[in-house]
């Protein structure tokens, strides 16, 4: 494979948006790094020292209906899977990342708004090469109905069985492979969705504070209750694809590998990554 060089971004830049579960406005803060540093969120709000947090798997704390990072001292980040979805799609693997509260701001619930902030930084290209994860042998993960397999490719490709038994998003298998084009052109505009007989359930967890029609597609029974129509056919679908985009790129590193996911979520996404990454003889760096 072609050694191609890491990349940072240009400059500094920042956005203000609610989290999702906090329902907190939280302001957050995008800066170039050096080689090698890989993606690191920096918790202003917190004791310096103790407010870094490197994304690797470990790092990934909890998958409960986000996917959340927690350092040694116990500072954490919620809601990390679409931003670590744009900068993988964009390919960038180097940035702080600076926040002033706990929770990745859910702006209109898809990459849309990541991907035009790290446009507006630019991308620059560093000296050293980029190191990414080979796959070299099949890795497998199951429970219950759910199974998440990753096997060797050249490329970083997901394909996912789905069924949600509700009449706009019937039972099937959609495969897609990772490119910057087909990142922006299919996938990053895809938001989060749920279904109104969860929405008690989230808010008597406290979840979903900052959860509106603004930033989730929301399905009733047997339609959807937004009054703008989907952005694209298969939206759901995609932003599961977005989800996957993410939920994999907290290795810390590309991963090139074939995923299978049956009915994925964070949980086993993350399950998956931890099995895979344990195993020293299914991987390489390259
Ligand atoms: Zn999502």
């Amino acid at each position: 494979m072609k050694k191609i060089g890491q990349v940072t971004i240009g400059r500094s830049v920042s956005i203000t948006g609610k989290g999702l579960h906090s329902g907190e406005d939280v302001k957050l803060t995008l800066k170039p790094a050096e080689e090698y540093t890989g993606i690191v969120f920096h918790r202003t709000d917190e004791t310096a020292g103790a407010n870094a947090i490197l994304v690797n798997a470990k790092a990934v704390s909890q998958t409960d209906l986000c996917t959340e990072v927690k350092n040694d001292h116990g500072v954490k980040v919620k809601t990390v899977e679409h931003l670590m979805a744009a900068l993988h799609g964009l390919g960038v693997d180097n940035i702080i990342i600076e926040l002033n509260g706990e929770e990745v701001p859910i702006l209109d619930g898809s990459a849309e708004p990541f991907v035009e902030l790290i446009d507006d930084a630019g991308r620059v290209r560093q000296d050293d090469s980029r190191q990414s994860i080979q796959v070299l042998k099949t890795v497998e993960v199951k429970e219950g109905k759910c199974l998440a397999r990753v096997s060797p490719s050249d490329n970083f490709i997901v394909e996912i069985k789905t069924d949600y038994k509700h009449p706009l998003l019937p039972e099937q298998t959609t495969a897609y492979e990772l490119t910057e084009d087909s990142f922006r052109d299919d996938i990053s505009e895809a938001r989060t969705f749920c279904f109104e007989k969860d929405l008690k359930m989230m808010r008597d967890r406290g979840l979903i504070k900052g959860g509106s029609l603004e930033n989730a597609l929301v399905f009733n029974e047997t339609g959807i209750l937004n009054e703008s129509p989907m952005r694209m056919e298969n939206e759901p679908v995609n932003h599961k694809i977005l989800d996957c985009i993410g939920d994999f790129y907290m290795a810390g590193y590309p991963i090139m590998g074939d995923f299978y996911l049956e009915y994925p979520g964070h949980e086993m996404n993350n399950r998956l990554l931890k099995a895979l990454l344990e195993d020293k003889d299914a991987w390489k760096f390259c």
